[in-house]
């Protein structure tokens, strides 16, 4: 199978003086986890926004489909994507069913609401991931584990070709850590990329 994603001879410095990785290599398949590891501080986060486009490599590339990242900005790489973070100050009450919504954005013209259509894929991926008792809920006041799940669920409806994952399963108890770490494989059986 071909790669979804490569990346080559990875370098990156957010000062020009310090380097925080080099000659990182590696190839992702559809269908594939992939775990990037270390200590604080060894660069993971780093890795992950040059791999999502939020920051630029000083030298290599990062190809997903056959692009090179470098050159896609934007909703375009929203659509190609989906990056789920470790932790969210949740500030505002929208409804589950709202938040989840957001992940069309990349979809939407400026200035236009979800139509029809999109609000259907929200609550078939609700369904999927069995939250459709959840859609009127507040999203400022479900549990942290449910909370995982509607991030996981707002990316879906992004649908991107790879999914990363920052820390997923931290400050989860051990029955919501299972049930995250379930819910991923099941994503990879169906043909996401991903990266924790
Ligand atoms: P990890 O995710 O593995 O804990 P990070 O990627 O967050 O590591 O950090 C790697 C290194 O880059 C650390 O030395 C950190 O201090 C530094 N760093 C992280 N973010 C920034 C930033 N925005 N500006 C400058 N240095 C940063």
């Amino acid at each position: 199978m071909t790669n979804l994603l490569e990346v080559a001879d990875a370098e990156f410095s957010y000062d020009g003086a310090t380097t925080v990785f080099r000659q990182v290599n590696f190839q992702l398949k559809k269908g594939e986890i992939l775990t990037i590891l270390g200590p604080n501080g060894a660069g993971k986060s780093t890795l992950l926004s040059c791999i999502s486009g939020f920051r630029n490599l000083v030298k290599g590339t990062v190809t997903l489909g056959g692009q090179d990242l470098s050159a896609v900005k934007g909703r375009k790489l929203a659509q190609m994507v989906g990056f789920v973070p470790q932790s969210q100050v949740r500030t505002f009450d929208f409804s589950v069913r709202e938040y989840i919504a957001m992940g069309r954005a990349p979809y939407l013209g400026y200035g236009k609401t979800p139509s029809a259509s999109d609000y259907a894929m929200v609550d078939a991926v609700m369904e999927q991931l069995n939250l459709t008792h959840l859609k009127d809920k507040v999203y400022t006041k479900i549990s942290g584990g449910e909370c995982q799940q509607v991030l996981i669920a707002r990316v879906l409806v992004q649908d991107p070709q790879i999914i990363m994952l920052d820390e997923p399963v931290n400050h989860l108890d051990y029955g919501n850590q299972i049930r995250i770490l379930k819910l991923i494989k099941r994503l990879s059986t169906e043909g996401y990329g991903i990266i924790l």
